[in-house]
């Protein structure tokens, strides 16, 4: 039985410079072939015009080219757009465009699911289904960009990796789908725009200095109490706060960019005095920056947002101590497209939608 025709997109470069020599073509095709496939997004061998006919027919044959599509989109009051994905498989996930003055940000999945089961997050409760594939991250750029376009009518600015997943458990297709954003032949989008964040893997932080990644990085911090931090992000278990302080101390110091530490402020669990100390002691040992985030009520979770003067009392006691801390304003909550609200179920029928071509 003839094997299913492969999908193109989900090649090396190395592998598609073989499969060229193999078939007695020479590898500079390979170049004018990712142009098509990545920065000018086709969806077919026959809009690849400067190939020759008989290289696209043989393309044709072996492979075939698959986007990733919009399943729904809802609008928030405030601007936010929430998109359902179609996986390649059919599965769903879920990203956010977040339009500010200054900015427009799309905030991506690395993963259908998750593994780490943080107690404040709708996405932990879908468990892990799989990683996606670098085409399937850079897929959703590309649409993220294009509803930036079309709708906003301004470019897409920044991509967060803080969508569904752990992008340090996709470490390969992450770093593959970053440097198809950053390349000339893709988006070609400068490496200041794109930041990691990580739930504190302190392997795979090493790893990305030593690697050298072109991002940023975030952590997602919560509570600098190891016991706290535990029942919030079990991770915390295997990846204790002391050896996540040590990571970030030789990553900032190798690569010579501070981190941000994000911090959900979830009322009495998080947001006392105590809790300032601890975060204090922890984000002075390295160059970072704190970033406070509203909490947004997920009726299945037993936690509340911290009331404004606490917030207030709590961020001004980490600035008096010489500290940077900003206060996040939730966006999109009328669409449970805020942090810790994407659990990869279709939208309701109710919203607005529309679905956007790939490309
Ligand atoms: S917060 Fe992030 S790492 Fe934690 S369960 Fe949710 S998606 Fe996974």
């Amino acid at each position: 039985m003839k094997a299913a025709p492969r999908n193109i997109r989900s090649m090396s470069d190395e592998e598609l410079e073989t499969w060229l020599s193999e078939s007695g073509e020479p590898r500079f095709r390979a170049r004018q072939i990712q142009e098509w496939l990545w920065g000018k997004n086709v969806s077919d061998f026959e809009s690849m015009s400067n190939l020759p006919a008989g290289l696209r027919d043989k393309l044709k044959r072996e492979f075939v080219i698959r986007h990733l599509t919009v399943e729904k989109t809802a609008f928030s009051r405030d601007g936010t757009i929430k998109s359902a994905y179609r996986l390649l498989d059919g599965k769903i996930i879920e990203g956010v465009l977040i339009p500010t003055p200054q900015r427009i940000t799309a905030c991506i999945s690395s993963q259908a699911g998750c593994s780490l089961n943080c107690a404040f997050c709708a996405t932990a409760a879908l468990k892990m289904m799989r990683n996606l594939g670098a085409d399937e991250i850079y897929d959703q750029v590309v649409l993220a960009r294009n509803q930036a376009l079309e709708i906003l009518r301004r470019p897409l600015t920044n991509v967060v990796f803080m969508g569904m997943g752990e992008p340090l458990l996709n470490y390969k297709n992450v770093l593959r789908a970053l440097s198809l954003l950053q390349a000339r032949f893709g988006l070609a989008m400068g490496a200041h725009r794109f930041t990691l964040s990580t739930a504190g893997i302190t392997k795979m932080i090493l790893r990305l200095a030593e690697d050298g990644v072109p991002c940023k990085l975030a952590v997602s911090l919560h509570s600098a109490i190891p016991e706290k931090r535990t029942r919030l992000m079990p991770i915390n278990e295997s990846n204790p706060l002391k050896d996540l302080r040590s990571a970030l101390i030789y990553y900032t110091s190798k690569i010579g960019r501070p981190v941000t530490l994000e911090y959900l402020m979830l009322k009495n669990v998080n947001d006392q005095m105590e809790d300032a100390h601890a975060l204090l002691k922890f984000a002075k040992s390295f160059p970072c920056k704190i970033n406070l985030i509203e909490y947004n009520t997920v009726p299945s979770m037993p936690f509340e947002p911290s009331p404004s003067e606490q917030i207030d009392t709590f961020q001004q006691f980490l600035k008096k101590h010489g500290l940077i801390a900003t206060l996040r304003k939730s966006r999109g909550k009328d669409i449970e497209a805020a942090c810790g609200q994407l659990a990869g179920q279709l939208l309701p029928e109710s919203v607005q939608h529309k679905s956007l071509p790939v490309h």
